[in-house]
């Protein structure tokens, strides 16, 4: 784990967020420093997804403020498509174009957002999809390749943008088990060359080996925050205790990472 610089890229204060009757959010208030990796975890339905809705603006919000590198980002004025190029997004279902080959769904953001030619772009989506470990697969497509495949697409897709951050929801929920390492491999690589990472994810040796912290959801609240081993092995809200023996971890599961 490297060290990290403590200043922030994204400052959410006092967030609120409501769909209908059901308090989505209900004053979340978090920094996340530049280089830092974040674990967002916590049972269904508490906000998690909604949390990360409200940073780069897919969902509006009904209260506080959140502000990424000095922007305003559910400002009238603010042009949020520039914000959110900023900030790539991973999905639990990889979203890629079908009709399109691997090198195709990374290269052509770059090419039409970014105005790069189609080779610059195209030579930049190869290069990430090595990174990926996918070099042999760029003229394929994305149904002739397996979940975590796929999903490792989505990653050098977000990544051809030249995000300053990477929200991840739940990247490997959707993953047959046997994939599942191969796209948690290619995010710990990312964060140790110290990208900035907000990751919602129930994979807890993951958020333990990678996270610089980790905040525990509970009905649209952050009921605890900390560091991997303060949550994991020494949490001290009662909800983290349940929600963590519910997943069946017992806290000496950390230490074997
Ligand atoms: P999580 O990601 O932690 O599972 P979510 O952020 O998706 O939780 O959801 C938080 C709460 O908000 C849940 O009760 C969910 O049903 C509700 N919710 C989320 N999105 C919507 C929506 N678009 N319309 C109505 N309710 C929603
Ligand atoms: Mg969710």
């Amino acid at each position: 784990m490297t060290a990290v610089p403590a200043t922030p890229i994204v400052e959410l204060v006092d967030v609120s967020k409501r769909y209908g009757t059901v308090q989505a959010l209900n004053g979340v208030s978090l920094d996340v420093n530049r280089g830092e990796v974040v674990c967002l975890i916590g049972p269904s339905g508490s906000g998690k997804s909604t949390l990360l809705r409200a940073i780069n603006a897919l969902d509006s919000i009904d209260g506080g403020t959140v502000i990424f590198d000095g922007i305003d980002v559910h400002g009238p004025r603010t042009d949020i498509r520039k914000v959110r190029q900023r900030m790539g997004m991973v999905f639990q279902g990889f979203e890629l174009f079908p009709h399109m080959t691997a090198r195709a769904n990374v290269s052509v953001g770059p090419h039409k957002i970014l105005k790069l030619s189609r080779q610059d772009a195209n030579y930049r989506a190869d290069e990430l999809l090595a990174k990926v470990g996918l070099v042999d697969k760029a003229d394929v497509y994305p149904a002739q390749l397996s979940g975590g495949q796929q999903q490792r697409v989505a990653i050098a897709r977000a990544l051809a943008m030249h995000p300053d951050m990477m929200l991840f929801d739940e990247p490997t929920s959707a993953l047959d088990p046997e994939t599942i390492g191969e796209v948690l491999s290619v995010m710990k690589q990312l964060a140790d060359e110290g990208m900035t990472m907000v990751v919602v994810t129930h994979e807890m040796t993951f958020a333990a080996r990678v996270a610089h912290r980790v905040a525990v959801f509970d009905k649209g609240r952050i009921i605890e925050i900390g560091s991997p081993h303060q949550v994991f092995e020494a949490p001290t809200v009662t909800r983290t205790r349940d929600f963590l023996r519910h997943l069946g971890w017992d806290g000496s599961s950390a230490r074997s990472v």
